[in-house]
Formats: C-alpha cells, sequence, structure tokens
C-alpha cells in the first residue's frame, strides 16, 4: 500500500471543561446515555483511551430526529455529494438529515484544506459554539472519485451519529508493529504525536462505556491497515461502504420500531422472552400498589443485565445488576415506594441472543421473605460481583456496582 493511501480522521478530545457539560446535554437529547455514562466529576467519558465501531453509547441522539445539517463553505459540486453519500445512514437508522444554512444546525460542516477529516462523536456536537464546525472534509474536492466520497463522508457521519472507530473496538486484537505504526504516522503527511497515534490506533475504548459490535473489518469505521504494519500480516482494505455490521448495528441502536414495553406483574409467573438482535434492549413496566421490599430477577442462560428505573425518570438509573441473581443473571432487590417503573434487560455480551424469563414478587408477604434471605445469605459470592444483592431506594439512586456493570 503506497504511503500516501492513508488518509485517516483523527480523533477529537473535548476539553475536560465540556466533558460534564456534554455529558449533561447527551442526556437531555437522550435520557438512554444515562444508562451508560456516569457522569462524576474527574471521569469524563469518552476520554482518550475510553475511546473506540463500537458507539459511545452515551453520545447518542434522540431516536427519531432529524439532524440539521449546515455546510460553512464548500462549492456547490462537493456539497452535493456529501448530502447524497451522508443519506446512506438514513435508510438503516431512524435518523433523518436535512441539509440547509441555519447556522443553528446540529451538524455544521467545513471543508479547511490541511484540517485532514474528522468529526464529533454524536451529541458530543451540542457543546461546540455555534460559530464553529462539527466536521470537517479536508481533502474532497471535485476532483475526488466517488469511492473516496463514500468512504470519508459516510465514516464523518458514522462519528457524528454516534460510532467510534472500529480499529479501538473492545473486542479487537490486532498485533500492531508499534514501531511501524509510530514511523508511518509520526512522518508526513500526517504528522502525528505519538499520543496522536497511542490515542486514534492503540488504544481501545473501555468495554463499560461502548456498545459494541464483535470485530468487523468491514466496518466504515476502521481504518485501512496496510501489512507492514501488523507483526502477522494481518491486512484490512479500505471501506467505502457500509458492512452488513455496520447497518445491523446502527439499525438496533436507532430502531424504526423499537421494543415497546412489556407489562409486567408483581407476583405473576415468570414471563418468557428473548433478546434477538445485537444490541436490543427489552423494557417492562411495572406498578408497585403498596410499600416494600421486591425482588426482580431472570432466569434462564443467557447472560443479561438489568437495570431498574422509576418511570418518567430514566436518565437516573435507581439500580443495576449483572450477576446476582443464579447463575448469570441478574437480581435486584430493592426497597421501592409505591409508583410505576421500568426495568431494561439487555444482553452482557456485544452479540449475544438468547431467551431468559424475568419476574417481580414482593419479599414482605408472609412467610416469603424469611425464606428468600436465606437463600441469598446462603448464596456464595460470585465472579466480578462485589455483593450477593442490589439495593436501591427511589431518589437516593443507590446503584449496585457490580464490575461487569455494562452501557445500555
Ligand atoms: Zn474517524
Amino acid at each position: 500500500m503506497p504511503r500516501d493511501a492513508i488518509k485517516v480522521c483523527i480523533d477529537r478530545i473535548l476539553p475536560a471543561g465540556l466533558m460534564l457539560e456534554a455529558s449533561k446535554r447527551s442526556i437531555e437529547e437522550n435520557p438512554e446515555n444515562a444508562g451508560v455514562i456516569r457522569v462524576r466529576p474527574g471521569l469524563g467519558v469518552p476520554a482518550r483511551s475510553p475511546m473506540r465501531m463500537a458507539l459511545v453509547t452515551g453520545r447518542k441522539w434522540k431516536n427519531g430526529r432529524t439532524l440539521r445539517v449546515s455546510f460553512m463553505g464548500g462549492e456547490p459540486y462537493v456539497r452535493d455529494k456529501v448530502k447524497d453519500f451522508a443519506k446512506g445512514w438514513c435508510e438503516h437508522a431512524n435518523l433523518g438529515f436535512e441539509f440547509g444554512s441555519d447556522p443553528d444546525a446540529d451538524i455544521r460542516i467545513s471543508f479547511a484544506p490541511g484540517e485532514g477529516s474528522w468529526s464529533w462523536i454524536g451529541t458530543e456536537s451540542l457543546v461546540i459554539p455555534k460559530n464553529e464546525a462539527t466536521m470537517n472534509l479536508g481533502w474532497l474536492t471535485r476532483g475526488t472519485a466517488n469511492d473516496e466520497y463514500s468512504r470519508v463522508v459516510l465514516h464523518e457521519f458514522g462519528h457524528a451519529i454516534g460510532c467510534l472507530h472500529e480499529h479501538q473496538n473492545p473486542a479487537a486484537s490486532i498485533k500492531w508493529d508499534q514501531q511501524a505504526v509510530y514511523r508511518y504516522y509520526m512522518g508526513p503527511p500526517n504528522n502525528w504525536s505519538k499520543e496522536d497515534v497511542d490515542g486514534n490506533l492503540f488504544d481501545t475504548y473501555a468495554r463499560d462505556k461502548t456498545q459494541f459490535t464483535d470485530f468487523d473489518a468491514k466496518s466504515i469505521m476502521i481504518y485501512a491497515i496496510p501489512t507492514e504494519h501488523t507483526t502477522d500480516g494481518y491486512t484490512v482494505s479500505t471501506n467505502s461502504t457500509l458492512s452488513q455490521t455496520d447497518i445491523q448495528f446502527i439499525s438496533t441502536a436507532y430502531a424504526f420500531a423499537p421494543k415497546p414495553s412489556t407489562a409486567l406483574s408483581v407476583g405473576s409467573p415468570p414471563l418468557k422472552a428473548s433478546i434477538g438482535a445485537h444490541g436490543e434492549v427489552d423494557s417492562y413496566e411495572f406498578s408497585v400498589g403498596k410499600r416494600g421490599h421486591y425482588v426482580i430477577e431472570t432466569s434462564g442462560r443467557s447472560d443479561v443485565v438489568m437495570t431498574l428505573f422509576a418511570f418518567g425518570a430514566q436518565s437516573e438509573p435507581l439500580a443495576e445488576d449483572d450477576d446476582s441473581g443464579e447463575g448469570t443473571n441478574p437480581r435486584i432487590a430493592a426497597r421501592l415506594d409505591r409508583g410505576r417503573y421500568i426495568v431494561r434487560v439487555r444482553h452482557y455480551h456485544p452479540s449475544g441472543k438468547g431467551s431468559y424469563s424475568i419476574s417481580i414478587r414482593s419479599e414482605d408477604a408472609s412467610g416469603t421473605r424469611g425464606a428468600a434471605r436465606k437463600a441469598s445469605a446462603k448464596r456464595p459470592a460470585r465472579k466480578g460481583s462485589g455483593k450477593a444483592r442490589a439495593k436501591a431506594k427511589p431518589g437516593a439512586a443507590r446503584k449496585n456496582s457490580t464490575k461487569r456493570r455494562k452501557a445500555l
């Protein structure tokens, strides 16, 4: 592969001062973002190393959104090409792009030559000053081939709707020849620093902060990898179209027909359900008529993760659990006030699917509470679980923190 063949986009990292604001705005935009990103002072997300086709789940736009896109410069020919290729995502994601000249647009595209190609990730654009671009397409001209338009525009719009670099997917295990990669990217035309190379190639995103698929070498979100950059001859060709996994992933992240909530009743027999697609999230709604102790748990062989919310307050989980139940099943034991609640269930594994059953019962009914306690006490500590039980109460936002807590 000739040296000038690799023109890649470079990650942009929000300054610490904007990180918390970005998280706040992201949750306002889409409450589901809060299920992933725990906003704590000093813990910015995505930070450089916790970054990777992994979508920063905490940076998703509201599902169904029409994003306004404006151009800051650029000749009509190039703008039209960008419009045509960007729409490739909209066939598969429940998002629309409305191109115009609104200075208040959600995505603002400049064409500054010499600044390369880059885009802020999803809702990060909300905290970028309106007079600044949120995406730059630095080398697209009238003479650029259609394949290159497709590659660059789909890749940068992938970032703009929340996708990260596939080669930094937590599931990737590329055997980089690091010295060769440093030599390549630290030289012209990229002239990156060592930190840029680390941040854009070697660091993988944190498993617990990203929603990701199995590693996909055909993803539009991966850099081309020449054979001399790996120690085992592994190579990735230039991808200029969306892969099947890209399509499957984004159509789940921004589903046209999200699964509706299913009603769950306290004390009813376990309800059978299944996670039928990568990244699918099942949602259940139940009512508590009387204040007391309740246990919500799943059964079956699927390794699922469960999150509890008060109805209408889905930006702040009351509790989350992975493995406190039988086997790898989650179990949340919580003191709940009278009211309505939402439980979300997803698979622990990025490519996991499978069936499970879910139930909720009161622990206050005569005889059952003591029996349940006894059972809990006998249960030995499990892998990856700091506590045998998750406890929570509305308003206090106490969360169970198993080591395997993951993104929604
Ligand atoms: Zn990129």
